[in-house]
């Protein structure tokens, strides 16, 4: 199993202290991976071009936050900018186009990027994201000619700018997050349109969802359809803010789960990349457990605040979903 990590201290030119988003999630991030002996194999990304964002976004959101980085404005109530925001964007979409240059020579790549990419849509960037990194990244892999593509978000909030830039595309795109979260969409019923259609899922979970609500979900909907499906690349978009000590989130995964996650996909070629999570220490946990999983090694699980049986909310989550996609999987 070769994996590689695409990082650079430029992330960390991105910043608002005070702000749930900034570089000290990062820095725990690469703290802990070292401590661990696992950041290694560590390669720098290039800074994206305007025509790789254009793949996914539109020309009036490339000046948008060209225009509010250089005044360092916020964008909205909570994405704001500084006078390195734009460039650090670049690198950070970038980070997804050098992974998909490189995906051919290994079998993982986690692109530890900020700021976090999954709620910009194409014409807007809100909810700390600026450009859809891991969008940007699959279109790139589409044009490089991969034919089947799946991104599998996994942060507890609902990945809309994902599914906005892809609704109408045969790119496999599935969202797991909280039903009660911010941005308030995700919902079983939107499955795309066109040739989208059956390609994009949602799985809306309830509030306090743990690792064994999760997890049956997870392999219910998510590796069966992977199962059929056989992508060539999986995207993942990296999200922690499911943790059960995470400050923004509401569920109560541990460790467990993304271990258990990251290593049911290590039968694909993997390209994650960071989106949320906003506890320091749980962030670096779940990278490290990520990267632990893939590489199918022993680790430590965390002690479980809440470990409760398969409830029959998330049953009927799953099983309405199957009914609303039966007619494009076989489940
Ligand atoms: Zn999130």
């Amino acid at each position: 199993m070769e994996f590689r990590i695409i990082y650079t201290d430029e992330f960390l030119k991105h910043n608002k202290d005070g702000h749930p988003e900034n570089k000290y999630r990062l820095k725990s991030i690469v703290n802990y991976l070292k401590e661990k002996d696992l950041f290694k194999n560590v390669i720098q990304p290039i800074k994206a071009s305007e025509e790789h964002i254009l793949l996914a976004h539109k020309k009036e959101l490339i000046n948008i936050v060209r225009r509010f980085s250089e005044r360092e404005l916020n964008i909205d109530l909570d994405t704001y900018t500084n006078k390195h925001s734009y460039d650090v964007a670049l690198l950070a979409a970038g980070s997804l186009i050098k992974a998909v240059d490189i995906i051919n020579e290994c079998d993982f790549i986690f692109c530890l990027v900020r700021p976090p990419g999954h709620h910009a849509t194409k014409d807007q960037s809100m909810g700390f994201c600026l450009f859809n990194n891991v969008a940007i990244g699959a279109k790139y892999a589409r044009r490089k000619g991969y034919k089947k593509i799946a991104i599998i978000d996994i942060d507890v909030h609902h990945g809309n700018g994902t599914q906005d830039i892809f609704y109408n595309e045969d790119v496999l795109f599935i969202s797991l997050h909280s039903s009660r979260l911010y941005p308030g969409t995700g919902f079983i019923e939107e499955i795309g349109e066109d040739d989208g259609k059956g390609f994009n899922i949602n799985i809306p979970l309830p509030p306090g969802t743990d690792d064994n609500n999760y997890l049956y979900a997870f392999n219910e909907i998510v590796l069966n359809i992977l199962n059929e499906y056989r992508p060539e690349i999986v995207f993942i978009s990296a999200g922690y803010d499911t943790h059960q000590n995470d400050p923004l989130g509401n569920f109560y995964l541990t460790n467990y789960s993304y271990y258990n996650i990251f290593k049911e996909m290590s039968k694909y070629k993997v390209i994650a990349a960071l989106e949320g999570g906003y506890n320091l220490d749980a962030i670096a946990l779940g990278v490290y457990s990520s990267i632990k999983g893939v590489l199918k090694e022993e680790v430590t699980f965390e002690k479980r605040l809440k470990s409760l049986d398969v409830k029959q909310s998330t049953r009927n989550v799953v099983n309405d979903l199957k009914n609303i996609l039966r007619d494009y999987w076989s489940f």
